[in-house]
């Protein structure tokens, strides 16, 4: 029984380096329009990744948030959900500038699915003193959710009195979704322009890197725990089910 286990939690991670495999990080597109993409879902949420791959902001790169693009596709794959993610290098920034292709295919797919939540997810650098940052603009991007979606959080073990920082939620304190000056979040676009509960998710490498790629921005390898992976790989799924469910 163990062994079986034990098969079947790999294959999870397995499964998020292959998706991640395909996400140039570097390169990019060929053609306009390719540098994102769009897998449709029965489930009326929608999850981001727009960092997934290095991106442009104020003229200058900016690393991408490794393994995020894979993440959010094998949430969608394991919860049936809508995704949209970074594939290839960006000339913009669609968490920065309003009005970016990135935001306009949000906004297709929000308006034609009937989407009910969506999920925008990033990354952080290692030394965050956080697990989980959820941002929802102090409550105001989600406010039938963020109780729930805290609630659920705490089930798999990350609540906001954690020891262990790696198991530490961060709510609406170091990322709280509202952007800088001159900057539009995805999670401020969805709530105010469409109208759409939305909420921030920042990661830490830990939680989603399986192991660094070659071509990363970092140079120095890295590997995040398999078991916390698992785990939040586990939580956004059943995540997922609980916002399918709940009045918008
Ligand atoms: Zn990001």
């Amino acid at each position: 029984m163990k062994a079986i286990e034990e098969t079947s939690k790999s294959d999870l991670l397995h499964r998020l380096s292959d998706l991640e495999a395909e996400v140039r990080y570097q390169e990019f597109a060929e053609q306009p329009g390719e540098e994102f993409s769009y897998n449709p879902g029965r489930i009326p949420v929608l999850l981001s990744a727009p960092h997934g791959t290095v991106h442009t902001r104020l003229d200058k790169p900016k690393q991408e948030d490794e393994y995020t693009s894979g993440f959010v596709r094998l949430i969608a794959e394991l919860a049936d959900t809508h995704v949209i993610f970074a594939l290839y290098r960006s000339q913009t920034d669609p968490n920065w500038y309003p009005d970016t292709p990135y935001k306009q295919a949000l906004r297709e797919v929000v308006e034609r699915e009937a989407i009910r939540f969506v999920l925008d997810i990033h990354g952080v650098a290692e030394h965050r003193k956080f697990g989980i940052a959820l941002g929802t603009l102090h409550g105001k991007s989600c406010p039938k959710h963020r109780k729930n979606i805290v609630r659920h959080l705490e089930k798999f073990g990350f609540s906001q009195k954690a020891d262990e920082i790696l198991r530490r939620l961060d709510l609406d304190r170091a990322f709280t979704a509202e952007g800088i000056e001159g900057q539009e979040t995805i999670t401020r676009y969805i709530w105010e322009s469409l109208v759409v509960p939305a909420a921030q998710f920042e990661l830490h490498p830990s939680l989603r890197i399986v192991e660094r790629r070659p071509e990363a921005t970092e140079p120095q390898p890295f590997q995040g725990v398999p078991e916390l992976i698992e785990v939040t790989i586990n939580a956004f799924t059943s995540l997922i089910n609980e916002l399918a469910v709940s009045s918008p």
